[in-house]
């Protein structure tokens, strides 16, 4: 019998979750289908109940129910406790366990898509919201020389930083505290690019040879990969790498076998993503 997947968020029509889970279970010849479910903005929980409830094997979460899935779960993994966010739900043996996969998916992107090495690098991590705290753990764990996390408000970028200390070296400060620094890799976790605003960062950022990651994806170049080029960062990416390498591991969790993303993901670039 089929087993069923979902993914849910509000809104949700626009997800590519559907298209990348058909195309691992095609390469994998695994017998799973998965939809796209829109929970109402209050009904998050009940969503996750009837899926459970019709057969459900498994889902995705995605904005804005992460935190609310991260409570609603029976029990974590030790990466989904850190990143205080849920984006993976495993349904099995009476209980559902939650997992976050989007860490591992910005890490697996940059190390061996874009082929750059994030041991003992400068890593600059712009924006203090729900993506950077998801990624801000698995970056310290790839025991980088330092990891600045920036914010517009600047307290987020502390409390972050306080947050993560224990796991490696790791500091919080405001935008224009960043005058006169540069580094090997900037993420921006920012949602700024959403309303095509870049934020307001100081020149001399990208040191030689460095990596200017957008976790936003899209056709264009972002005002924050824009200003990357005209500031002579050597490579650019979006994150729509990302995407495919956090939907990956899912399938990996739930299936326990590890789709091959490049096929996936050049599918995705032709077909405009
Ligand atoms: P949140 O709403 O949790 O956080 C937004 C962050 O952006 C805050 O740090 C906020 O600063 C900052 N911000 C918002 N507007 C501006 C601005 N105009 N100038 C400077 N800073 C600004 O969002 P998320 O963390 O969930 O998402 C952030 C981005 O990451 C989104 O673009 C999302 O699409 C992307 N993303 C991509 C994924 C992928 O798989 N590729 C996965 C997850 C997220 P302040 O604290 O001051 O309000």
């Amino acid at each position: 019998m089929t087993d069923r997947y979902c993914v849910f968020g509000n809104p949700i029509g626009h997800s590519k979750s559907p298209l990348i889970h058909a195309a691992f279970a095609r390469q994998t010849g695994e017998d799973i289908s998965y939809s796209a479910i829109l929970a109402p903005l209050d009904g998050f929980a009940a969503s996750v109940h009837a899926f459970v409830a019709a057969g459900g094997r498994g889902a995705n979460v995605t904005v804005p129910f992460k935190e609310q899935a991260w409570q609603l779960v029976s029990r974590r993994t030790a990466r989904a406790e850190l990143a205080g966010a849920v984006n993976t739900l495993v349904f099995g043996n009476a209980e559902i366990v939650g997992d976050n996969t989007d860490g591992a998916g910005l890490l697996l992107d940059i190390a061996l898509n874009l082929r750059c090495p994030l041991l003992a690098r400068r890593i600059l991590l712009l924006g203090a919201g729900g993506a950077a705290r998801g990624v801000s753990g698995p970056l310290l764990e790839a025991r980088p020389a330092a990891l600045v996390i920036a914010n517009r408000t600047a307290a987020r970028a502390h409390a972050l930083a306080g947050h993560f200390a224990p796991l490696g070296a790791v500091t919080g400060c405001s935008f224009s505290e960043l005058a006169g620094q540069s580094f090997d890799i900037v993420i921006n976790a920012t949602s700024a690019s959403l309303g095509d605003a870049l934020p307001p960062l100081p020149p001399g950022l990208f040191a030689a040879g460095s990596l200017a990651y957008e976790m936003m994806y899209g056709r264009e170049d972002t005002p924050f990969l824009a200003f990357a080029r005209a500031q002579g960062a050597a490579q650019l990416a979006d994150g729509l790498g990302m995407l495919v390498e956090q939907a990956a591991e899912a399938f990996h969790v739930w299936r326990g076998v590890r789709p091959d993303v490049a096929p996936v993901l050049a599918m995705l670039r032709n077909s405009g993503a």
